[in-house]
């Protein structure tokens, strides 16, 4: 964090007396600004549609919590496949250390959610609004924090919190749950209403009150930089070598440096920094104080690229080094990580089968001496078709096997919970228990067997030598 000697400022949305400093930056337009708007509408209009697209009938993204089942582009990942996901989400923060050694913040500029909806939809309606930047502060400087544009725009954002809010929630119960919740009273299902009131509210206070402060103090990110930057990352940066000595009037006083001291840098700032200071952990690498600065040196009659993409070496002179220890580590853990994922995937069975005991007695007594146990089978179907699964004995003469369902159908990529029922004598059990096999087959490629524990009357530890 930078400790502005200058202004005596730690923060830069706080004032020197602790109070808020509200962040209005001036739009700047530029090169940069046309392709990151362009990335931007993609990834909002990306978000939006992501829950209702569909793969092979199931949606590409679905994180339903309490089933505790992952569903990315039409591949569902049960609670069984930790392993799987941990390789998963260890391969992507691989890339995300890969992608950041080399380009810098790059996501942080151009992806982050945060970053694409604050600076390309809350921003420029609140400049529509309140009716330009100037207008803003001048609120702010007023404390007119009710002035009717202000609760307008408020009213505003509070739409936008509903649509994102709902948006986010399809990610978690689909959007076919969302559907239906929306079209009935909130009364019929008060949790998943209260979810989505928290989210809106969350979505609503993020961006018209917490805003660049999520960057800031909140997100964790920020705060990784440091150690996952190196000199020859590509950054955001000021040319202090070309700029400095800064001054007005440049060209008419000879030995100041290019930059002109127009602030418009500052201005420009989503984080109310000065890049000029060098790299702050704040920055998060926007590119608008490029463009804002690019204007400058256009209308001064200098080259463009004052501050411009570059790294801490190239504008030390150095020369760059694409081989280093990052960029040869990385693609390695993540070639390693990522590749293990695949194979486990394309290994991965074609059922997912959990045994489970009964609800409720451990076991139940019928007449002549018999124990039932109730044994239950969660079968979830990886396939892309129904299956009919059947539950067999091996090897238990005497014992007798009751399904009510068997076999049993589960649809394609669906998961089912049924009961078997295990009725035997009760001088089968030895020491309170009697291990069995099963086993499940779905008559083609999936064949399974499981071996189970059955708790029984402990009496019968007493006629163990008689138990077979
Ligand atoms: S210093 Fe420049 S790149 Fe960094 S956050 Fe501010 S405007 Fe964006
Ligand atoms: S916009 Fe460029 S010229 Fe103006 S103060 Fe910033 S770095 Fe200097």
């Amino acid at each position: 964090m930078t400790i502005s000697a200058a202004s005596g400022r730690v923060l830069a949305t706080l004032n020197e007396d602790g109070s808020r400093r509200w962040i209005r930056p001036k739009p700047a337009s530029g090169k940069w600004l046309i392709r990151r708007r362009a990335v931007a509408y993609a990834l909002m209009a990306f978000y939006l549609a992501f829950p209702h697209l569909r793969w092979n009938g199931k949606p590409w993204m679905l994180l339903d919590l309490p089933q505790r089942e992952f569903t990315f582009f039409g591949t569902t990942f049960l609670p069984t496949d930790t392993l799987l996901l941990m390789l998963l989400f260890v391969s992507v923060l691989i890339f995300i250390f890969l992608l950041t050694a080399l380009f810098g913040r790059v996501w942080c500029g151009w992806a982050c959610p945060q970053t694409v909806w604050m600076e390309f939809v809350f921003r420029p309606i609140e400049r529509l609004v309140e009716g330009g930047v100037g207008a803003s502060r001048t609120l702010d400087r007023e404390k007119r924090h009710f002035a009717p544009r202000r609760l307008l725009k408020h009213a505003i954002y509070a739409v936008l919190a509903v649509i994102l809010g709902n948006t986010f929630l399809a990610y978690f119960v689909g959007t076919d749950a969302l559907l239906t919740w929306v079209t009935q009273s909130p009364l019929q299902h008060p949790t998943p209403f209260l979810v989505m009131a928290v989210v809106t509210l969350a979505v609503f206070l993020d961006f018209a009150w917490f805003r660049e402060q999520t960057c800031l103090v909140a997100c964790p990110y920020g705060r990784w930089q440091s150690a996952l930057l190196d000199r020859q990352s590509v950054i955001v940066a000021y040319d202090s070598a070309r700029g400095e000595p800064r001054g007005h009037g440049v060209g008419a006083r000879p030995g100041l440096g290019d930059c002109v001291a127009c602030n418009a840098c500052v201005n420009t700032c989503p984080t109310g920094i000065d890049i000029r200071d060098g790299l702050q952990m704040e920055c998060i690498h926007c590119t608008q104080c490029a463009d804002a600065c690019d204007d400058i040196m256009v209308k001064v009659g200098k080259p463009t690229g004052l501050i411009r993409y570059s790294s801490q070496d190239a504008l030390a002179g150095r020369p760059p080094r694409f081989l280093r220890a990052r960029t040869v580590l990385y693609p390695l853990a993540f070639t390693l990580f990522f590749g293990a994922f695949l194979v486990a995937l394309a290994t991965r069975s074609a059922a997912d089968v959990t045994l489970l005991g009964p609800i409720g007695a451990p076991f139940t007594r019928e007449g002549e001496g018999q124990v039932v146990n109730q044994v239950r089978l969660r079968i979830a179907n990886r396939t892309g078709d129904a299956h009919r699964y059947t539950i067999a004995y091996i090897d238990e003469p005497g014992a007798q096997l009751i399904a009510p369902e068997n076999p049993v159908l589960v649809a394609a990529g669906a998961t089912i919970t049924t009961s078997v029922f295990v009725v035997q004598g009760a001088d089968r059990f030895v020491g309170g228990e009697r291990r069995v096999r099963f086993r499940l087959s779905d008559g083609g490629e999936y064949s399974r067997e499981f071996s189970w524990r059955l708790p029984g009357p402990s009496e019968a530890a007493a006629a163990a030598g008689s138990v077979p």
